[in-house]
Parts: structure tokens; C-alpha cells; sequence
């Protein structure tokens, strides 16, 4: 049945949502720099993020995370605002994206692991990448053992692996349908398995496959480093930067017991608030989709005093939005033509 003006109606109500309901963006990076291999796709190149925020600024007004966590509250969001994010903590976000974020006069909020700040080692997704992906010989069955239980991958001829097939392989990515090497095969089940590990038995699994690299298991790449607590410092002293929270360790937070999950969260905001001398008020959760966290969570980040926090799905955010699980869209290492129709697309909803 046709329901008279039925019609106009809808559209009236599609008209109101585009044009005067205020919705927000969070958009999530995690490096601006080139590398010589990406598998998680997480690398932006300082060329496409300067074009980003190029882009950025003519298509809304931008704020911090908790800047916009305010607006929400007091119901100032204009419509098609916008927050750029960072998780993680590398170094580059202070080299590469800050003096382009300056540049630009666009705000942005850093999540930082805290446990990686300062330290010689790699993230663990990254430590892994080097040891697997990277150039080396690792044993014909590579091996590893997590509480008595052994797990192994058949490597056959790609125990050997050498600049040149290093050289095919690079602009692999673990989002791509091709079909895998045995060592890409071997990293992503590694990475799998290293995500719901607690993080001293992560740290076990990581030194059983640095020890059978030989000599070339050891030390990490300066390029892939994490901020020293001087430099979170500097970072913090631009206007533009708000600085907020990633846990310690980066695990996934619904494989930890409560009282583990209550260390990584209070756990890293009194180590970022003790190298700042001030309180932080914004979280994001490690990997971030609904199944790495639980509402106990949640519940956490809120007892903890954090005002907000931000996950890894998609969504725009309105007046109804939880903000402590405020949804975000993963920026790629892309062009300005396709931020343009990513944003494009979005605004139109
Ligand atoms: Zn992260």
C-alpha cells in the first residue's frame, strides 16, 4: 500500500540528516613515513598526508578527540567535523606528521602504548614483520612453544630468503587476496596467535623467534622506533597535539583478565600524565573492533578517568554516540583523488 506523501516525507527526513543533524569523523593513522615493507598497511607517506590535510581543511573544521568529545556533550558539533587520530606512539608522528599538521594548522590526538616509549625494541607486530618478512634464514619447521604446546610452520624452500625474493614480495600486504608465501603464511598465523597471548608470554614467543634467526634476531630498526618520553615531551608542547592513551603493552584487551586490563589502562595514563605533569583525558583501544574489548572494558576506561575513548570500527558519530566507544575510519596510504571520494562518500551517508 501506498502511503500518501510517504515519499516526501522520507526524503524531507534524509534532506534534515544530511544538512542539519551535526555528525563527526574520526579518521585513524599510524605512521606518516616510507618503508620498505608494510604489511599492515599502516604507512603514509608524508606526500599523501600532506594532501589529506590539504583536503581535510576545506571539507570541515577539525578538533582534538576530546576537544570534540566536548563539543558532543554541549551539543556544538557542526556538521562535517572532523579529528585526526594516531595509535601507537611512533617516532615519525613527531618528525614526519607533526610539523605537516602545523603546517596545516590541523589538531590531532596520539595514542601512545607506553610501554614502548623510550625503548630499543619494536612494536611486536613490527618485531615480527623484521623477523619473518624481512631477509634471513629461519629453520626449514619454524617452531614455537606458549605453555607446553607447540606450534609450527612447514617454511620448505622459503627458509631461505634473499634480497631479491625480499624485493618481489615488499608491496604485499596482508589485506591483499593473492596468494601467500609459506612466510607470509607463517607471519599472519604468528600474528594471530601473538594477539591473545598475555604480554609475557608474547615477549616468550617473540625471543624463541629472534633466537632462531641467529645473530640477526637481534636489535631493532631505528625507523620503526617508539617516541622516547623526552620526545612525547616536545610533541606535546605544540598546540595542536593532544596526547592520550593505548594501554602498556598493546594486547588485545578482552583476552586479559579484569585486573590485567585495569594495569594497561590506569597503567598507561599515569605513565604519559607522570612525562607530562598533567592529566590526559582521551583512550583508544588496542586493535579497537567490538570483540577486543568487553563492556567491563569499557567500564574501566570510564572508572579510570579517562573522558572518552575511540575504537576501530566504522561509523559517524552524532549526539547519540557512546563516546567512549567512539567509531573511527582507518586512512590509507592513499592519493588525494581517493580521500577525496572517501570523504565524499561519507558525507553523503
Ligand atoms: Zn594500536
Amino acid at each position: 500500500m501506498r502511503i500518501p506523501g510517504f515519499g516526501k516525507a522520507r526524503r524531507a527526513a534524509r534532506w534534515l540528516k544530511r544538512n542539519l543533524v551535526p555528525s563527526a569523523l574520526v579518521l585513524l593513522y599510524h605512521r606518516v613515513a616510507e618503508v620498505t615493507c608494510d604489511p599492515q598497511w599502516l604507512c603514509v607517506t608524508p606526500q599523501h598526508f600532506a594532501q589529506h590535510l590539504e583536503v581535510l581543511k576545506k571539507f570541515g573544521p577539525t578538533l582534538a578527540v576530546h576537544q570534540l568529545e566536548k563539543a558532543l556533550r554541549q551539543e556544538r558539533i557542526s556538521r562535517k567535523t572532523m579529528a585526526v587520530t594516531f595509535d601507537d606512539g611512533y617516532a615519525d608522528n613527531l618528525y614526519n606528521a607533526l610539523p605537516l599538521l602545523e603546517q596545516h594548522g590541523v589538531p590531532a590526538t596520539f595514542f601512545l602504548s607506553s610501554g614502548y616509549l623510550g625503548q630499543e625494541g619494536e612494536f611486536w607486530w613490527d618485531e615480527l614483520e623484521r623477523l619473518i618478512l624481512n631477509p634471513g634464514v629461519l629453520p626449514k619447521t619454524l617452531r614455537v612453544t606458549v605453555d607446553g604446546g607447540t606450534h609450527e610452520w612447514d617454511l620448505g624452500p622459503a627458509e631461505q630468503y634473499g634480497e631479491e625474493a625480499f624485493a618481489r614480495d615488499r608491496s604485499w600486504n596482508a589485506m591483499l587476496p593473492q596468494e601467500r608465501t609459506p612466510r607470509q603464511k607463517a607471519y599472519l598465523s604468528l600474528c594471530s596467535l601473538l594477539r591473545t597471548l598475555l604480554p609475557e608470554q608474547r615477549s616468550h614467543v617473540l625471543e624463541q623467534l629472534r633466537n632462531a634467526r641467529g645473530a640477526a634476531g637481534a636489535g631493532g630498526r631505528p625507523s620503526h622506533r617508539a617516541l622516547s618520553p623526552e620526545e612525547v615531551k616536545k610533541l606535546a608542547d605544540s598546540s595542536l597535539a593532544e596526547i592520550g592513551a593505548h594501554t602498556v603493552t598493546h594486547p588485545v584487551l578482552a583476552a586479559l583478565p579484569v585486573d590485567r586490563q585495569r594495569e594497561e589502562i590506569g597503567g598507561s595514563k599515569s605513565r604519559i600524565e607522570e612525562i607530562l605533569g598533567r592529566p590526559i583525558h582521551s583512550f583508544s583501544y588496542p586493535f579497537g573492533m567490538q570483540g577486543d574489548y568487553t563492556s567491563e572494558t569499557v567500564a574501566i576506561v570510564r572508572d579510570s578517568g579517562f573522558a572518552c575513548a575511540c575504537s576501530n570500527f566504522e561509523g559517524a558519530i552524532d549526539r547519540e554516540t557512546n563516546p567512549y566507544q567512539l567509531p573511527r575510519f582507518v586512512v590509507r596510504d592513499w592519493d588525494r583523488d581517493t580521500f577525496v571520494r572517501f570523504l565524499e562518500e561519507w558525507s553523503r551517508g
